[in-house]
């Protein structure tokens, strides 16, 4: 029955999206967005309320109020120059929702409309977060400081990703670990600068910063387990400015990513010590600044049989693939899942056939859009099962 409905919205569901697709906008500041979202609530008779700035939480009320789950879209858009060709292509100069949050959302408002119609059978409470800046940013971590998961009390969380490496019709689901902490980390070193012809009377940071970066890719292959993933990729180096005057200082940035607590520790500690130790060595200071941004994501494994299950019930669900690896991408979805038990599954929107087939982040990203039925009717099938199997009618 849930599949019919999405099946039945199709049409509903491309509009919805398009007309997201037209108006990326940036981390807090998406307003036409979550005013799109709030109309539709509105629409629904769903009530709401706005935190976060831009964020919107709707509430569907089911007959028990004893558990509610937690249904997350993320609603921003990224600084990228849009290069699909699609005539609904972003309207907004510069901008583009190239991570398809813009199908997030238009799933999410789509399963809001089918639980909404079933709410006299939901065997709790639907809490629908509309979240603002997922990208590096952070909107759900503000979110949870302004109470989204209380009043009520929210007992599990689920999200989906869109996934174009996936063909239309597949999800992918993983126990564990599925996203990985996406740090960054910042260091200025501190040098000698003078003539390039008299290094012996210089420190020179950019050959201190070279020593840095090697050392730190024998992080990964000595210092951590073979077993354990970690990334540190170094993704900016600046210093000097001609050819023959050593500088003063130098300044590199880059990401540091690991799927579990202990190693993000310890990569915290080993890169600062590092840094700090070989600078020190060769006659210079090092400055170093360890940016933590999400928490690793990781899935429940209860929570994920529940979208198992859910997708078996579903006929347009073709294939459950289940991961073998984590992303070293991150999503702060993390922090929800942080708190209760939660899912986060990816939803297959590639069609080699039809050429979809760009990586989220590329100007050329597009999605199937048969997806959107697909992506809507799993999250109302699955908030749906947590509340018949966890609710009650106390
Ligand atoms: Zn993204
Ligand atoms: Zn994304």
């Amino acid at each position: 029955m849930i599949e019919q409905m999405a099946l039945s919205m199709r049409e509903e569901l491309i509009h919805m999206r398009r007309s997201l697709h037209e108006i990326p906008e940036t981390a807090f500041c998406e307003n036409k967005t979550s005013q799109f979202i709030q109309n539709k609530l509105s629409e629904l008779g769903i009530p709401y309320h706005v935190i976060a700035k831009t964020g919107v939480v709707g509430l569907i009320k089911g007959i028990s109020n004893e558990k509610t789950v937690l249904l997350r879209a993320d609603i921003d858009g990224l600084p990228i120059c849009e290069e699909s060709g699609a005539e609904y292509k972003s309207k907004i100069d510069g901008w583009m929702h190239a991570c398809g949050h813009d199908v997030h959302t238009a799933c999410l408002l789509g399963a809001a409309k089918i639980l909404n119609s079933m709410k006299d059978r939901l065997l709790g409470n639907v809490k629908l977060v509309f979240q603002p800046a997922e990208e590096g940013v952070g909107g759900a971590l503000p979110m949870i400081e302004e109470g989204v998961m209380e009043n009520p009390y929210v007992d599990s969380a689920i999200a989906l990703h869109v996934e174009p490496m996936e063909e239309v019709g597949n999800i992918q689901i993983k126990d564990g670990a599925i996203m990985a902490s996406p740090d960054d980390f910042e260091l200025t070193i501190q040098g000698k600068g003078g003539h390039g012809a008299y290094p012996h009377t210089c420190v020179d940071p950019i050959v201190i910063g070279s020593m840095i970066i090697n050392a730190y890719q024998t992080l990964v292959s000595r210092h951590f387990n073979p077993m354990t993933p970690v990334v540190i990729s170094v993704c900016s180096f600046h210093s000097g400015n001609c050819t023959n005057v050593i500088p003063d200082t130098a300044h590199l940035t880059g990401t540091a990513r690991s799927l579990d607590k202990d190693t993000r520790a310890e990569l915290m500690k080993v890169l600062k010590e590092t840094a700090v130790d070989i600078a020190k060595s060769m006659g210079g200071e090092c400055d170093f600044v360890f940016k933590p941004l999400y928490p690793p994501t990781i899935n429940d494994k209860a929570m994920n049989e529940i979208i198992k299950n859910a997708a078996k019930k579903l006929n347009f669900i073709k294939k459950i693939v289940c991961l073998e690896q984590a992303s070293m991408g991150g999503d702060d979805f993390a922090y929800f899942s942080e708190k209760v038990p939660g899912v986060y599954f990816k939803l297959g929107c590639g069609n080699r056939e039809k050429g979809i087939v760009h990586p989220i982040h590329s100007p050329k990203f597009n999605v199937d859009e048969d997806a959107l039925p697909i992506g809507a009717a799993i999250m109302a099938q699955a908030a749906f099962d947590y509340l018949e199997k966890c609710g009650s009618l106390q």
